[in-house]
């Protein structure tokens, strides 16, 4: 362990996740996570080494979540201060126009974050239930806000902007603010290493249950899949990704659902879930390959296929925008996992000279390697993402 650490912690709605992170190393010392903040009875899992500690009690609110968070450093270690922790990096997923990187957490960046709450109003408030409650118990250490969307901060207007009446558009801040933007960032600055050189022209796919692809020129972001929320572009989990915006009047209209209900809808209950009932891409193939009913197995291969379309669509339109193409990275669960999603979209870019090799693609590792073959005339490459570590080395700048 090296002589100092920093504490990572993703606030949600209902959890908290957090990572100790040695940021020369990357390595994570410990993590765990609170969950079912809120209700009767709340879980809590810690780990250090191999040691793995588990409790189940009541967690009603973030002080209590976080209290908890602190007994167990101290009870099942490493203690904070043995740890050396020099600073707490906060994930947050929007900071609108006001970040274009990592800020030190003070009094008026705190309150611009929850100025930005009506943009993102399912995530800012509970990462400041985390933020305002880490502070009070940890306030000899800078605290950091690393957003989601500052990397693409450097998007040019051209793809920033909607065609959106502009007074409108000014005025209630409608613009594509993008999210991952720490993994986007944090991958593609990885990939320009391992190629020892910037002048790179990369397609970054985030493929989580969340879903968003980027290109990278030159170590910039020129276009992102997500745009106002991370609703917008690719098949997610449980997420349309883009959609005619008229679907939502013709819903108003024909169905009488109201906003609520078709937000609902489109974020919690579409994507993969909502075409084949399962949201994990493992039932998804395994509902593909060994369901007993036909029209089971038809309704998921068409799903995929809708999946593997729109990968495809903008892998097409980036390659335009960047002017060609060097590299494409897949990363996040199914980016890591997946050899099938890989390969499927290699294949449908076959015609362009694409080639994936396909035994190494099926080979399982967690280390960055090269899945294409070498006459492949774009690269291609899974990188595990390690979004703690890029948010831990960003908060360390300002320990
Ligand atoms: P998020 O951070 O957005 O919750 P992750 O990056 O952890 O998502 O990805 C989770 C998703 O990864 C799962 O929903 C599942 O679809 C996919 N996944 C994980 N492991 C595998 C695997 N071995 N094969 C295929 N898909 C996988």
């Amino acid at each position: 362990m090296s002589s100092s650490s920093v504490l990572v912690i993703n606030s949600g709605s209902s959890s908290i996740k957090y990572q100790l992170v040695d940021p020369e190393t990357g390595d994570a010392i410990a993590k765990g996570l609170v969950e079912r903040i809120g209700d009767p009875m709340g879980l809590i899992k810690h780990v250090h080494g191999d040691a793995v500690t588990e409790e189940e009690l009541p967690v009603p609110d973030h002080t209590v979540g976080m209290r908890e968070v602190l007994r167990l450093f101290d009870t099942e270690g490493p203690t904070l201060a043995e740890a050396g922790i020099v600073a707490v990096g906060h994930r947050v997923v929007q900071g609108g126009r006001h970040f274009d990187g990592p800020a030190l957490i003070t009094n008026e960046v705190r309150d611009l974050i929850e100025e930005l709450c009506p943009l993102a109003p399912l995530h800012n408030p509970a990462h400041l239930k985390g933020i305002d409650v880490a502070r009070e118990l940890m306030p000899d250490v800078p605290h950091v806000a690393v957003f989601d969307t500052a990397f693409f901060q450097q998007l040019p207007a051209r793809s920033a902007l909607y065609a959106l009446e502009t007074e409108t558009a000014e005025k209630y801040s409608v613009r594509r603010y993008g999210a991952h933007g720490t993994s986007h960032q944090f991958v593609s600055h990885e990939i320009a290493k391992l190629e020892g050189r910037d002048d790179l022209k990369q397609i970054v796919m985030h493929l989580g249950n969340g879903a968003s692809v980027s290109a990278v020129k030159n170590g910039h972001p020129i276009d992102t899949s997500m745009g106002l929320t991370p609703l917008e572009g690719l098949m997610m989990g449980t997420r349309t990704g883009d959609i005619d915006p008229a679907v939502v009047f013709h819903l108003q209209r024909v169905a009488g659902m109201s906003v609520d209900e078709v937000d609902t809808l489109f974020n919690k209950k579409s994507g993969m879930k909502g075409m084949t009932g399962e949201s994990d891409m493992r039932s998804v193939w395994e509902m593909i390959h060994n369901d007993d009913a036909p029209e089971v197995q038809q309704r998921a291969r068409t799903a995929m296929d809708v999946y593997i379309n729109r990968l495809l669509k903008y892998v097409g339109s980036y390659t335009a925008e960047l002017g060609g193409l060097d590299v494409i990275t897949f990363t996040a669960g199914i980016g890591e996992n997946d050899h099938d999603v890989r390969r499927e979209l290699a294949e449908a870019l076959a015609p362009f000279g694409v080639k994936i090799d396909v035994e190494a693609n099926k080979v399982r590792s967690g280390e960055p390697r090269v899945v294409s073959a070498p006459d492949s005339t774009v690269k291609i490459y899974v990188f595990p993402t390690n979004e703690e570590l890029a948010i831990a080395r960003q908060a360390l700048t300002f320990a």
